[in-house]
């Protein structure tokens, strides 16, 4: 047997512990980063109050307000309600989107937890280039069906920024429309509420998931026209953590004036195909001339305008100018040379 001193021996190490950098907050991985399915901010945050067993109000209130607020921390404005933090009212765009208050929050999270991958969760990579106008929703958006699936596969509840957006009605998953009310006490709910346990209404406290779908049958249509615009918002969520430069609005309309050219050329190769075109080829003309310094709308033009042009979004954000020239030029079957193709940038 060994003597007790013995064994203090064999445990001491001389050499200095390497201390790793501790976080205030639990540094939780957001989910599907990278994907369509990426988790919104608000998910986010509410996920890390489950975390550490507090309502969001009290995480919010304890440890994100001061930072966010600093000295003008009232206690008795934020003692309310957290969506008076947030400003999440009719008159301001969601939280989830490109607000100056998004910026805060973030850089509040990502200080707390030590993470650098949260501002994916929201659309802030695209402020001054992606016009939000009416863009996100106000309230909470949900596919009973999708957060009936994770419970039966004893997978995390969260809500993915998709469901942020006020053009996505639907879950290209399981093709039914999402929800905006909970089918318990009809209330629309808040994204960020002061107590909020996700895949439960804020209000009532019952479940939101439900394999049932009532409204499939009336909604096929719909849901056929909705698919190009919801995949395109899903490809912008997607590529953005991977662009190490995201494009600037200068990159864009110079993209945009290639398709345009790309699209008279193709029309005057084959007068039919003004048909398809033509009410696109104004839109873009309008926004080439007069509102070419301001953020370009995702839903109206952009995902339209790809599609047209018979490229997804992600090749129109991600490939440089010239690869995107040649892919153009063979999906719409212009007879052109690239070489003596020019536009002043
Ligand atoms: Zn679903
Ligand atoms: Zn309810």
């Amino acid at each position: 047997m060994p003597e007790q001193n013995d064994i203090y021996y064999e445990l001491w190490n001389p050499k200095p512990l390497k201390i790793c950098q501790s976080s205030h907050l639990f540094s939780i991985e957001p989910i599907g980063v990278g994907t369509p399915y990426t988790e919104s901010l608000s998910s986010y945050l509410t996920r890390l109050a489950q975390e550490h067993c507090v309502t969001p109000k009290k995480l919010i209130m304890g440890e994100i307000a001061p930072l966010i607020i600093g000295d003008r921390y009232q206690s008795e404005m934020l003692s309310k309600n957290v969506s008076t933090l947030f400003g999440n009212s009719d008159a301001k765009p969601a939280i989830n989107g490109m607000r100056d208050m998004t910026r805060s929050l973030i850089l509040a999270l990502e200080n707390l937890t030590l993470r650098q991958d949260l501002q994916f969760l929201s659309c802030l990579t695209w402020k001054r280039v992606i016009s939000d106008r009416g863009l996100f929703r106000q309230e909470r958006a949900w596919c009973p069906q999708c957060f009936e699936q994770w419970r039966v596969e004893k997978k995390t509840i969260y809500e993915p920024l998709l469901w942020s957006f006020r053009d996505v009605g639907f879950c290209l998953a399981h093709n039914c429309q999402l929800s905006n009310r909970c089918p318990h006490c009809s209330s629309s709910l808040k994204a960020i509420a002061n107590s909020l346990h996700l895949g439960f209404c804020s209000r009532c406290k019952s479940w939101l998931g439900s394999d049932r779908d009532d409204n499939q049958a009336l909604l096929i249509d719909d849901f056929e026209d909705h698919r190009q615009i919801i995949t395109g918002i899903g490809d912008l969520i997607a590529i953005t953590p991977g662009l190490i430069f995201p494009p600037t609005l200068t990159d864009l309309i110079r993209k945009l004036q290639l398709i345009h050219f790309c699209f008279e050329r193709g029309v005057n190769q084959d007068l039919t195909k003004f048909i398809a075109l033509g009410k696109i080829m104004e839109q873009l003309k309008i926004t080439l001339t007069k509102h070419y310094d301001k953020p370009l709308n995702l839903i109206k033009l952009l995902i339209p305008v790809c599609h047209q042009a018979k490229i997804s979004l992600t090749q129109f954000l991600s490939e440089d100018f010239q690869a995107l020239s040649a892919i153009l030029f063979r999906n719409l079957e212009i007879n052109y040379r690239f070489e003596s193709f020019r536009i002043s940038p």
